[in-house]
Parts: C-alpha cells; sequence; structure tokens
C-alpha cells in the first residue's frame, strides 16, 4: 500500500516533467544549472543573449549554448526575478578537445567561393543569423530529440576541418550519410521558421523548438513544410539530397541555442542514438 502511495504520489511529476538535457559546460556543449527559487519565470542573460529557463521538477533551471570559441574558466549568468535587481550566477567552463579531419577537395570553388558568389552568401548567412537570434517564448520546449534521418553519423559536431591543408571553419553540426530521398523527420515538435536554397547548405530548413532552440537541416532534395507550419516529432519534413556545397547526399544538422551551434547529442537520448557512432 505504501508503495502505492508512493506511485501515486511521484506519477503526475513524471507525466509532466520536462526532460533536461545533460550538463556539459564545455565549448560547444550546454550549461545547465538550477536558479535560486522563484514564485515567477527568472529571465537570464549569458554574454549578453537571452537564455531559455525551464521548469523541471518544480525548480527553475537555465538551459544555455556554450559557444564554441568560448575560453574555459569562470564565467558569469545575469539572472532577473521579478521585483528584484539582477544577480550573477557564477558557472565554470571546462575544456574539450574535438578531433581533426583533414580534407582534399579537387574543387576549389567548395573551398573557396568565387567573388561573385560573395554578395549572395552575405545576405544569406545574415538572414539565418537573424532567424536564429529571434526569442520565440515557449514555456516548455521539447528538449529531448529523436535521430531525425535512417543513416549513420559520418562526420561529428566541433571537428576542426583542414581543406588541402588550409584550416577551414569548424563543423557547426553533425552529418547523416543516407541515400538521396531518404526521410527526414522532425527531431521535436515545433514551427518552420524558415525554407530556403542557400549557397553553402542548398535546401535547408530551420525549426523553431522555443526559447531561442532551433534546427538546422541543409542539403535536403526536398522540402515537404512551409514556413510558419506546426511539425510534430517524427513528422518528415524533407528528404535527404546533396543540394549546395557538398560532395555527396547528406545530412548537415545543426542545433542552434542562444544563437550558438551546439553539440545536437546534448538532446538526443542515448536510446535514441543508432549503434556505430560517435
Ligand atoms: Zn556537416
Amino acid at each position: 500500500m505504501k508503495c502505492l502511495l508512493l506511485l501515486v504520489a511521484l506519477f503526475p511529476v513524471a507525466v509532466f516533467a520536462t526532460v533536461l538535457p545533460e550538463n556539459e559546460p564545455v565549448p560547444g556543449g550546454v550549461l545547465v544549472m538550477q536558479l535560486p527559487a522563484s514564485t515567477t519565470r527568472p529571465v537570464a542573460h549569458f554574454d549578453g543573449r537571452r537564455i531559455m529557463v525551464i521548469k523541471h521538477d518544480a525548480h527553475w533551471y537555465v538551459v544555455a549554448g556554450i559557444p564554441l570559441a568560448t575560453q574555459p574558466g569562470q564565467k558569469l549568468l545575469r539572472v532577473r526575478l521579478i521585483g528584484k535587481p539582477a544577480q550573477p550566477l557564477e558557472f565554470t567552463i571546462t575544456p574539450k578537445q574535438y578531433p581533426e579531419q583533414r580534407l582534399v577537395i579537387k574543387n576549389p570553388q567548395l573551398v573557396n567561393p568565387p567573388a561573385s558568389a560573395l554578395p549572395r552568401i552575405e545576405r544569406e548567412q545574415a538572414h539565418l543569423r537573424h532567424i536564429l537570434d529571434t526569442w520565440v517564448p515557449n514555456s516548455a520546449p521539447a528538449l529531448s530529440f529523436i535521430w531525425p534521418a535512417d543513416g549513420p553519423q559520418t562526420s561529428g559536431f566541433g571537428l576542426r576541418r583542414f581543406y588541402n591543408g588550409e584550416e577551414g571553419s569548424r563543423h557547426m553540426g553533425i552529418d547523416i550519410g543516407a541515400p538521396e530521398g531518404t526521410a527526414v523527420r522532425a527531431p521535436a515538435d515545433g514551427v518552420v521558421a524558415d525554407a530556403g536554397n542557400y549557397y553553402f547548405c542548398g535546401r535547408t530548413l530551420t525549426i523553431d523548438l522555443g526559447q531561442g532552440l532551433y534546427s538546422v537541416y541543409c542539403h535536403l532534395s526536398k522540402i515537404r513544410v512551409k514556413r510558419g507550419a506546426r511539425v510534430k516529432q517524427g513528422q518528415i519534413v524533407g528528404n535527404i539530397g546533396a543540394t549546395g556545397r557538398t560532395t555527396g547526399p547528406n545530412l548537415h544538422w545543426t542545433v542552434s541555442l542562444n544563437g550558438t551551434p551546439v553539440d545536437p547529442y546534448a538532446f538526443i537520448p542515448a536510446s535514441a542514438i543508432p549503434s556505430a557512432k560517435r
């Protein structure tokens, strides 16, 4: 009987609790930290950017993306409760080493685009930056993702890439290899924030998951949802392709939190990750 009472008492919590990502405060990782008790939703900032605050087991937590370029060490969050001055909260970013990858690219335009393409590239980068920096309120964003396509990971997050011996930009997402046309699914419930054709990324679909969390899919052959549409976790939203600057069909997946790309694995439960990865 005691057990039954305990189960009844726990049941509402088990049903309604938000899943918390794993706390990994490293460059490219996600900080998850409990905030002081408050009857109202706290507002928190890191590096001048508003960051996600969620309720979990009756406590408030920040969920903040740490930029890959951040130097490890002591950092401050600024947290404001209604009617009180903002207070600093200290946390520590620990170092993380990412692997290197050396690639030989035969077509130099894949590495260095022609000057005629630069205005388009700048316009597209500004457009995507504006979307990913947009704060959309959502009291309970879905923080537990599914693996979005039937295929293995072929490149990990954060890789330092060298093209023909020259260091390029870091790999800001993960790549999933699968044949052209393979279905691509929404990682969680959200709203289509953008769908377009980009120079580097090809056909690109961005889904707003709430409170500054976005999923970006690149190189799609087909986008199957329109801007503004609500999507459910697991819904087919596109198909794998090789559009944009890529050497073959694959899904490049960026997850952006408070305007910074983070390792998507922070939001994927171990049980959802296909074997033979990482
Ligand atoms: Zn990629």
